[in-house]
């Protein structure tokens, strides 16, 4: 086998090139992704900040009431402890003990200074055990309540945000900031309240019960629409006389919710009571209401955890629990709404510059691997170039004595016979004379052809002067390596070359073929030299023949 005649290839020259793009592709990836967590974070930080704006708002106003509440429920407390003994008071127990038979009934005393107490009968507590008018405790309570009934005046329906403030006894009768109207509004206004939860739930043993307790979002008795009614028991030496409450309605809360909120806080705007009922909500333009799976995970997340933010598909939730009420209040934004943020818009930025950059870099990886290419191709020409006679395609002179030595020493260090043929065309100085030197070159491309089609595959060829070839042969002996130098002779010699449709003329060579195993000798020059000594007896002797002795 000839060695080969390539520089050996230092792999494959495109790789380190892809493996460079791909490098910088990889690194540029992680850092766009790595800054779209970082304004991800960034914009979740914001989302809560100005949604714990808007809870602080919301939480601030409650607070308001609360506070209230909280006032009337110590004067409360306190009246009862301490009752107050004046002529009023002494005359409302009388008035009283005049109206509880009735079936409703009113005490209204100095009605510029009071709300009235609003009563029903002894006999119809009877229908409910949670309600009782104990003699032992009904005096106290009646001159607390006349205290309570003047203050309560103070306060104002206008300006406060609850709708509506009362207390409520078990002993048949409450007071209101809104009096009932007519007789069937009071019955119907006490039987519901006493029914309600924020009343019964405040019963002593219930474990429900509890200082300012919130109840879910329900529908007003009176037309008020969905509400929210916060209450306190009031205990006094371990009696429980009845509940004070604050109702709030859903368009004051909805209201409030339109003031504090925040303008660059996108999306929808809810606030849900502890069950997550809706008790309102801020609608935006384009609004993309959740799925019921996604509504689902939604409420889950939110009963995990009172403070948070979700992924939604493309929609994005954020939510807080109030301090002062029961509630939630969520926002969810879609993916749109949030781009036209400012943060939208520099993320959109970044990303489209990535693309930008991916779209640079395939332009610059596609060029850069255009360049190898033309590099590689050239290198193999030139190399090709270096070692092959570009007409005859057969090896050059350096080039084919390198693979003579090469082949000698091998075959010599494997013991093995090695043949040489040394061609010369005949004439060949008169094919150019006769035929021009162009039909010359045609002649010695056909001569060419006939060797390569004549050798084996690991026999090596080589042009080694104007008209002259050589042979190696490995692993051949004298008489096979004569063989086949008669081969190229005979098949040169039947061959006729075209000159033009008139003109045809034939070559012919002489050659000369020696072998390691006669010579008892592998250095290529002398094999070489025998050969081109036998070539020459072989023109001597008459030419178009080959010659193996001496
Ligand atoms: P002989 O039979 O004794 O070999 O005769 P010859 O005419 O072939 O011998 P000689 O060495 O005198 O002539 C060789 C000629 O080959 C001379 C030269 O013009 C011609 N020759 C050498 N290289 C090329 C070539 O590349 N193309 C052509 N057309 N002719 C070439
Ligand atoms: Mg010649
Ligand atoms: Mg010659």
């Amino acid at each position: 086998m000839p060695t080969s005649l390539l520089p050996p290839r230092a792999g494959n020259p495109f790789l380190p090139v892809h493996l460079c793009f791909l490098a910088v592709f990889l690194f540029s990836a992680f850092l766009t992704v790595h800054e779209a967590i970082e304004l991800k974070n960034n914009w979740e930080e914001r989302q809560r900040a100005q949604l714990a704006e808007i809870q602080k708002n919301l939480d601030s106003r409650f607070q308001e009431s609360i506070d209230e509440l909280t006032y009337y429920e110590r004067m409360l407390n306190y009246a009862l402890m301490h009752p107050l003994d004046s002529s009023q008071t002494r005359e409302a127990i009388t008035r009283f003990q005049q109206l509880r038979q009735q079936t409703t009934w009113q005490l209204k005393l100095a009605s510029l200074r009071s709300m009235p107490l609003n009563g029903v009968s002894d006999s119809w507590l009877t229908r409910d055990p949670l309600l009782q008018r104990s003699s032992d405790h009904i005096n106290a309570e009646l001159r607390a309540a006349m205290e309570f009934s003047f203050i309560m005046q103070f306060s104002d329906p206008g300006q406060d945000f609850h709708s509506r403030f009362w207390y409520i006894s078990r002993a048949g009768f409450f007071i209101s900031s809104r009096p009932p109207q007519s007789p069937q509004e009071l019955i119907e206004s006490y039987t519901t309240m006493t029914e309600r939860p924020y009343f019964r739930d405040q019963a002593p043993n219930n474990p429900q019960r509890g200082r300012l307790r919130w109840s879910e979002a329900y529908q007003g008795e009176f037309k008020e629409g969905l509400m929210m009614t916060v209450s306190t028991p009031i205990v006094s030496n371990g009696y429980w006389y009845g509940v004070l409450s604050m109702d709030f309605t859903q368009t004051r809360i909805h209201g409030l919710m339109t003031e504090a909120r925040h303008s660059l806080l996108q999306g929808k705007l809810l606030m849900v009571d502890r069950s997550l009922n809706e008790i309102t909500r801020l609608h935006a333009a384009n609004d993309t209401p959740l799925t019921p799976e996604q509504q689902a995970r939604l409420e889950k997340r939110i009963r995990q955890l009172p403070d948070g933010v979700m992924r939604l598909g493309t929609q994005f939730s954020s939510w807080g629990k109030l301090k002062n009420v029961d509630a939630y209040i969520v926002n969810i934004q879609s993916l749109r709404q949030g781009m036209s943020q400012e943060l939208g818009r520099v993320s959109l930025f970044l990303f489209s510059m990535w693309l930008l950059f991916v779209l640079l870099l395939v332009v610059a990886h596609q060029v850069i691997i255009r360049l190898v290419r033309r590099m590689v191709d050239l290198s193999a020409k030139l190399t090709w170039r270096a070692n092959y006679d570009g007409m005859t395609r057969l090896l050059n002179r350096n080039a084919f004595f390198e693979q003579f030595v090469a082949l000698a020493a091998r075959s010599q260090q494997q013991k093995k016979p090695i043949a040489v043929i040394q061609l010369d065309v005949d004439h060949f100085k008169n094919v150019n004379d006769t035929w021009g030197h162009a039909a010359g070159d045609q002649a010695l491309m056909r001569v060419a052809g006939v060797i390569s089609r004549t050798l084996r595959k690991y026999d090596v060829a080589g042009r080694i002067g104007g008209e002259e070839f050589c042979i190696v042969l490995p692993e051949t002996t004298l008489a096979d390596a004569q063989a086949v130098a008669e081969r190229i002779r005979i098949r040169l010699a039947a061959k006729t070359i075209l000159v033009n449709c008139n003109a045809t003329f034939n070559v012919t060579l002489s050659a000369g073929v020696t072998g390691s195993e006669e010579q008892g000798d592998y250095h290529a020059e002398s094999l070489q030299a025998t050969a081109d000594r036998r070539l020459y007896l072989a023109k001597t002797g008459g030419r178009n023949r080959v010659v193996a002795e001496d």
